[in-house]
């Protein structure tokens, strides 16, 4: 069996050596060929194939514990999946020994401290379903089938962020498993280095087991959804996109997008497949309030479609999950913005309308308030002058169109970086984006980041992430 030393030598692997593993884990290990491998590495975006020798599905810290301990006595790299859902695939590489804990789902509330115990496998449907029973949200993304973890220890962000910051600003401690299969605690009162660095300086310290995430009244019912027009109307619906997300409200936040109308049911059939544009709205406070900051969006010219009503939290959280199917091809690339500006529009509305697949879109999504009320240095997101987000979401079907597809989106962001802040989200970046982009998501963070590298992970055995060498 071939598999790869830590510093990515082939060697092959001894028949019997699987057993090793398996006797000292509580949960399956797969091989290739085993019923269950396939499942446990394939990942959301179809782009990535990679085959790990041997896969690992902890069941609970002390299987995290033993599979570190075996990956460390046999010399094999490691990688690790929460969620599989980086674009750039990080959590699988070929002839590693793949930590997948896709498992470990559970989640515990306490509504009177107003915190969530979430354990590393969660999607982030898990953690709202659970503290919305409690009328309760913390901050994370806009799928639901996202996976925590990895979403967390890059930054985050969601609707909830122009109120309450990053996710990562939310967590209140973590429990990690160190590359010398050590269970640590970190928090702002222990090992608050490396907590520091796992707010946003991604998979490269430890391997979180647990995550601890402050919890704000959100819900159950809120005002959210979606309005649509037809591209034509984009020129106007961009310019309100525009002045209104200026002067929100932090409780609301917008996004607006071009795209491809989907064969969505609230959509008329006639504009199925036609271009769009279209704003997808969240007010989180109370919903009496929410109905009249969203008045101008609904009013707004001749919408084509409007879902933009009264919903469950939890439900709003899910609806743009089957916009974005697991098995598709993805390519994004992603720029920080510190306004918007008219010109910008321009580009989107141009970008857009070249766009060669039926599911590629250009988003805007708004993120201004409470992240960038907080020092520059507060955790390694950093980017504390980011107000928006663009995001050139390539999305499509058969490999022989990753070329037009991705060529599509290198041109759109070639003409739309000179709008950045200079700055980009570690999480969004997709394979083949150089050490430079890393640069760009973290910044001044990095030096800080590979001295807490060379603390917690000198031999550098967590490296199948955008990888901080340490100093
Ligand atoms: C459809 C879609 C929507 C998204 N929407 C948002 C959004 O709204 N907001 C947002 O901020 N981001 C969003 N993202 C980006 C998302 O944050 C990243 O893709 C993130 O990596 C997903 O986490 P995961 O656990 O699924 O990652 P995985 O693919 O499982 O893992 C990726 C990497 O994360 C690290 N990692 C994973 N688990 C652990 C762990 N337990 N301990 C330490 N490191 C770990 C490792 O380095 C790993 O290689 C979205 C992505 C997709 C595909």
């Amino acid at each position: 069996m071939r598999a790869k030393t830590t510093e990515g030598r082939e060697i092959s692997l001894k028949q019997e050596t699987p057993d090793g593993l398996k006797t000292s884990i509580r949960g399956p290990v797969f091989v290739p060929g085993d019923a269950g491998y396939e499942e446990s590495r394939t990942v959301w975006n179809a782009m990535i194939d990679r085959r790990p020798a041997l896969a690992a599905r902890c069941l609970g810290t002390a299987d995290v514990i033993a599979a570190v301990k075996f990956a460390r006595e046999n010399d094999l790299l490691l990688c690790i999946k929460g969620g599989g859902h980086n674009i750039a695939g990080l959590a699988v590489a070929d002839g590693a020994l793949m930590l997948d804990l896709s498992l470990m789902r559970g989640v515990w509330v306490d509504p009177a401290a107003k915190i969530a115990h979430a354990q590393a496998g969660c999607l982030l449907g898990d953690v709202d379903r659970e503290t919305q029973v409690h009328g309760l949200a913390t901050v994370l993304g806009f799928v639901s089938l996202t996976g925590i973890a990895g979403l967390t220890v890059g930054g985050g962000f969601g609707y909830l962020t122009r109120r309450w910051g990053w996710t990562s600003d939310n967590v209140v401690g973590m429990d990690v498993v160190t590359a010398d299969a050590r269970l640590v605690r970190a928090s702002s009162d222990e090992n608050a280095d490396l907590f520091w660095g796992l707010r946003g300086g991604g998979g490269n310290f430890g391997i979180v087991t647990g995550i601890d995430y402050a919890l704000y009244p959100v819900g159950p019912e809120i005002v959210g959804g979606l309005v649509a027009w037809p591209a034509s109307e984009a020129p106007k619906v961009l310019e309100l996109y525009r002045t209104l997300s200026a002067k929100a409200p932090r409780e609301l936040t917008l996004v607006a997008f071009m795209r491809p109308a989907p064969p969505a049911p609230w959509l008329p059939k006639e504009m199925h497949g036609q271009p769009i544009v279209a704003l997808l709205a969240c007010y989180s406070g109370s919903p009496a309030e929410g109905e009249k900051v969203v008045a101008p969006i609904k009013s707004f010219g001749k919408p084509i479609g409007d879902v933009l009503v009264r919903r469950p939290y939890a439900q709003m959280q899910m609806l743009l999950d089957a916009t974005q199917p697991k098995g598709r091809r993805y390519y994004w690339k992603s720029e920080y913005l510190p306004r918007i500006e008219p010109a910008l529009c321009e580009k989107v509305i141009e970008h857009a309308a070249k766009i060669r697949s039926p599911y590629s879109a250009v988003i805007l999504f708004q993120i201004e308030g409470a992240l960038n009320r907080l020092a520059p240095d507060h955790s390694p997101v950093g980017n504390r002058d980011a107000r928006y987000v663009l995001n050139i979401a390539g999305s499509w079907e058969g490999a022989e169109e990753d070329r037009t597809n991705i060529d599509w989106a290198r041109e759109a962001w070639k003409d739309m970086k000179p709008f950045s802040t200079g700055g980009t989200y570690l999480n969004f970046l997709s394979e083949g984006e150089g050490p430079e982009r890393t640069e760009a998501a973290l910044g001044k963070g990095l030096r800080r980041l590979a001295d807490i590298k060379a603390k917690w992970d000198p031999e550098n055995v967590f490296r199948t992430n955008r990888n901080i060498k340490p100093a």
